[in-house]
C-alpha cells in the first residue's frame, strides 16, 4: 500500500523544524529513520497532513563525550553508529550489548536512537536501556527546551511525554559507575524480531565486592519499560550469588503483569522475566570481570 497524501518538509535548521512543528502541531509527524513511521503510513495507521523530515539537521546526529565522563547522543544518531562506536563500547557497554538485537542491520543503518525512543514500542530494547541507564532526554519546541528523565518519558504503549510540537533532540547519559557490569537478555521467535520479553540490567559492586546497586528494567511485558525495584533492592548489600540472582528473578517476575498475544501467553512472559533477570544479573557479573581483565 502507498501512504496517504501529505505535505513534505525538509528543514535545514532546528529553528525551522520547531517552527514547522509549532505551525502544524497535531497534523504533523517527524520523519527520522522512517523504519517505524513509513510502515505506519503505508498501512494507514498514521495519516499526518505534514511530514517533517529532520534528516538534514546535522547537529542532531553527533555522538560526543559529555561532562564528567558521560555521553551526549544526538537524537538522529543512527542505531548502526551506536553499534559500531568505540566510545559507546568504552563508556556505555549496555548500549553496545543491546544494539545487535534491535531489528536487522538494514534497519539499524537508517533507524535512529531518537526515533526508537519517540516511537516507544513496548517491546523495544532502547527505551528499557535508557531507563536502566538513568538517561535524561532533551526535548525542544518553539517555546524552549526542557529535560525529561527517561523514567517519566514513556507514558503508555507508543505514547511518550513529547508534546505534538516537540522534537526529541538529545539524550544525555551519566558516567558509567566504577565496578559496574551489564547485560541485555531477551527471547524473540526469530533473530531480529521484536522480543517476546527482555531484561536490561546493570550491577555495581563496592570495593569489598558486595552489591552497591542494581538496575533491572523489563520490556515487552507491559505498555512501558518496567523497573523491577523490589528485585533491585533485594540485591543491595549482599554478596553477588546465584541464589541471590534467582531470588531477584522471582521478585522481578512477580512485579510484571504482561498481556497474552498470539505469540505467547501472559504466564510464559511472566516466567520469562524471572529467567532473563537471573541470567542478566549473572552475565552482568561476568562482564564486570571481562572489563577488569
Ligand atoms: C522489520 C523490523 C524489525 C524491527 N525490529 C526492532 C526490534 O527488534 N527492536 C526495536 O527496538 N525496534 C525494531 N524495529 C524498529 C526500528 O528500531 C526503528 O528504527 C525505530 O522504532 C524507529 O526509529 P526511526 O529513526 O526509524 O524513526 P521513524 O520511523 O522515523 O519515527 C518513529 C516515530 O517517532 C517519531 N520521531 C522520530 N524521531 C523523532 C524525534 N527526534 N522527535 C520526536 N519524534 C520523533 C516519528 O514521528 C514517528 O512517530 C524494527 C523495525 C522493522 C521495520
Amino acid at each position: 500500500m502507498k501512504p496517504p497524501r501529505f505535505d513534505y518538509h525538509d528543514p535545514t535548521t532546528l529553528a525551522e523544524a520547531l517552527a514547522l512543528l509549532a505551525g502544524h502541531g497535531d497534523a504533523a509527524r517527524v520523519l527520522a529513520g522512517g523504519q517505524s513511521l513509513m510502515p505506519m503510513l503505508n498501512f494507514r495507521l498514521a495519516r499526518p497532513g505534514h511530514v517533517i523530515d529532520v534528516n538534514r539537521l546535522d547537529a542532531l546526529a553527533t555522538l560526543s563525550p559529555g561532562p564528567d565522563a558521560g555521553l551526549r547522543i544526538g537524537a538522529l544518531v543512527r542505531q548502526r553508529t551506536l553499534e559500531r562506536s568505540t566510545l559507546i563500547r568504552e563508556r556505555c557497554p549496555l548500549i553496545a550489548q543491546a544494539m545487535p538485537l534491535v531489528g536487522h542491520p538494514q534497519i539499524r543503518t537508517r533507524g535512529t536512537l531518537g526515533g526508537s525512543l519517540a516511537h516507544a514500542d513496548p517491546a523495544a530494547e532502547l527505551p528499557a536501556v535508557m531507563v536502566a541507564l538513568g538517561a535524561r532526554l532533551t526535548v525542544q519546541s518553539a517555546r524552549g527546551p526542557r529535560t525529561v528523565p527517561a523514567e517519566s518519558f514513556f507514558v503508555a504503549a507508543l505514547t511518550t511525554a513529547l508534546g505534538r510540537d516537540e522534537l526529541l533532540t538529545e539524550i544525555a547519559l551519566p558516567a558509567w559507575p566504577a565496578r559496574t557490569g551489564s547485560s541485555l537478555q531477551e527471547v524473540a521467535i526469530r533473530r531480529g524480531d521484536f522480543a517476546l520479553g527482555g531484561v536490561a540490567a546493570t550491577l555495581t559492586l563496592d570495593a569489598e565486592g558486595r552489591v552497591a546497586g542494581a538496575r533491572i528494567v523489563c520490556f515487552g511485558v507491559g505498555p512501558c519499560p518496567v523497573r523491577a525495584a523490589d528485585a533491585e533492592r533485594s540485591l543491595v548489600g549482599g554478596a553477588p550469588s546465584v541464589s541471590g540472582f534467582a531470588a531477584a528473578g522471582q521478585l522481578a517476575s512477580a512485579g510484571v503483569d504482561p498481556d497474552a498475544d498470539i505469540h505467547a501467553s501472559a504466564a510464559y512472559r511472566k516466567r520469562l522475566v524471572g529467567v532473563l533477570t537471573t541470567r542478566a544479573l549473572a552475565e552482568s557479573l561476568a562482564s564486570l570481570g571481562e572489563r577488569a581483565a
